[in-house]
């Protein structure tokens, strides 16, 4: 069916995805925009989810220097040096913002910031709020802040593709319509639902992904995909896992086998720790995190939210040990974007977890991601503002025919075995003999298979992405892809 045109919003940019990058985004926008999601809620998005708060070197002794040093190590020589000081460097302005826009951050007693030390930062840097509901208190105010601003025009629908022919942004086939536009930023998370176990909404599963690729712009980097290594096991979960924060165990929670003894190091890099586990694992142990006595005040008091999440599984996490294993978290790869966000499609721009701007690397450092979500949101919505009166001429309102895909993802388990945590050719080899020959109609399948085709491009040991049959490093490369590099 080919639709109609959605003509009152003809010419406006499109940013596509409320989370906290489209909602910066959204509100940097000088004039009439049209902002494009399921919901208005917080619903489907990781944004709402985050537990342990922003990164930001605010603290006594911190400087954003210290913060650049440790998200640069995290990311084990794949992070561009130039965007992680210009990120860190934003995280003090970022914070004014968030109190700006109202969110009540945490404070102590002598009403400074309270800071939380999170794995891999040298210093107390990470500010929450309503204790380990960050991403929702922040979400609803600057949800909150949006609403107030009428340029925005809310369009409850779904991307069904990007109309670019000769790679330049024409418009965006939505399920309400066809919208002429020059302009799209497009905001719309993580893939994590490809996977088995994950903490991310099942529903972000990485199709626009894809629906860039078709429209020719170039993913990069796509294999370095995150595991978090403590989500709650609960028997006989299908869909997302409840995570526990990075937070407890800065808070003092240690991890233990079934027989009792510590076997790694709590605060280590999420990489290594969630290795050490899947591998416990692998042997057939159990490993349970205990947050039994934790300095200062107990796990009800400190998290809530993930109180809450215990307790609904059975379990007490004041009195009893919590059984955790890894999930898929965060993707550090994506679409390829320069420093204002703008992808190798003209007219395209992308933000937040679907970008790879360069600040991850190989390895994400734990509450990176709000930061960068916020301020390249901000970025991307001013640079579409210096654009956007070009003087070119709005696309013609007609609806272009097409092409239509299926979005039906039968292959979880299968991408959690072979595209987890450790990986062997071999495995994804199999993997790919079955995702390559759908990928042509299938959206999840050519997402997952540029990870799969990635992962089998880069034989070494690099931040989260683990060859077991090729250990070692290889001189640091990216890797850039577009859907002609794939042997479809
Ligand atoms: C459980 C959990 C805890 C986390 N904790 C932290 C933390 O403490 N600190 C931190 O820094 N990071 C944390 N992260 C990561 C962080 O939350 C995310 O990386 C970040 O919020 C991503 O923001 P975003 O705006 O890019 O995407 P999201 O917040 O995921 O929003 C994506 C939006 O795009 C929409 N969308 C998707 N597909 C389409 C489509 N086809 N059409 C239209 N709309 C679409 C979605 O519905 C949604 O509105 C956590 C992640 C998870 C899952």
């Amino acid at each position: 069916m080919q639709g109609h045109v959605l003509s009152r919003h003809a010419g406006w940019p499109v940013i596509i995805g409320a989370g906290l990058a489209g909602l910066m985004a959204a509100l940097e926008m000088d004039g009439p925009c049209v902002l494009l999601a399921p919901s208005f809620t917080g619903e489907g998005t990781s944004s709402t989810l985050a537990q342990g708060g922003m990164a930001a070197a605010v603290g006594p002794g911190d400087s954003p220097a210290s913060h650049a040093e440790d998200t640069l190590k995290a990311g084990a020589g794949l992070c561009d040096p130039a965007i992680v000081q210009r990120i860190t460097e934003a995280g003090p302005g970022a914070v004014e913002t968030l109190l700006r826009l109202g969110v009540p951050l945490a404070r102590d007693g002598k009403g400074q910031l309270s800071l939380h030390l999170e794995a891999a930062h040298s210093h107390e840097r990470i500010v929450f709020a309503g204790g380990d509901r960050s991403g929702q208190v922040i979400l609803q105010h600057v949800l909150q802040q949006a609403r107030k601003k009428d340029t925005i025009h809310w369009l409850q629908a779904t991307l069904e593709g990007f109309h670019a022919p000769d790679g330049t942004m024409q418009g965006v086939w939505t399920s309400a319509g066809f919208i002429p536009t020059r302009h799209c930023i497009l905001a719309s998370g993580g893939c994590g639902g490809l996977y088995q176990h994950t903490t991310s909404p099942l529903s972000n599963r990485g199709t626009t992904l894809a629906l860039t690729a078709w429209a020719g712009a170039t993913l990069r980097d796509m294999e370095f995909t995150q595991f978090h290594p403590t989500a709650l096991v609960a028997p006989g979960q299908t869909g997302r896992l409840s995570l526990i924060s990075e937070a407890v165990r800065g808070a003092g929670a240690v991890l233990r086998l079934d027989d009792g003894h510590r076997f790694t190091e709590e605060l280590a890099p999420r990489d290594v720790v969630s290795r050490a586990i899947a591998a416990q694992l692998r042997e057939g142990r159990t490993v349970f995190l205990d947050g039994r006595s934790l300095p200062g005040a107990p796990f009800s008091a400190r998290f809530p939210g993930i109180t809450q999440a215990c307790r609904k599984a059975g379990l007490d996490p004041d009195t009893q040990i919590l059984p955790v294993q890894p999930a898929m978290h965060y993707h550090m790869g994506g679409l390829k974007v320069d420093q204002t966000g703008r992808t190798t499609l003209k007219g395209l721009w992308a933000c937040g977890e679907v970008a790879c701007t360069g600040l991850h690397g190989a390895n994400r450092l734990a509450s990176n991601s709000l930061l960068e979500a916020l301020v390249c949101g901000q970025w991307a919505g001013r640079d579409v503002n210096t654009s956007r009166n070009d003087g070119t001429a709005p696309p013609p309102a007609t609806v272009p025919a097409r092409p239509t895909f299926t979005t039906d993802w039968p292959f979880r388990a299968e991408m959690q075995q072979h595209l987890g945590i450790l990986r062997t050719r071999t495995g994804l080899e199999n993997f790919l003999e079955r995702t390559l020959p759908l990928a042509r109609q299938n959206l999840c399948a050519l997402t997952a298979s540029f990870i799969g085709w990635a992962a089998l491009n880069r034989p070494e040991q690099r931040g989260a992405h683990w060859r077991e049959d090729t250990p070692g490093l290889q001189p640091p490369r990216h890797i850039d892809m577009q859907l002609t590099d794939l042997p479809l």
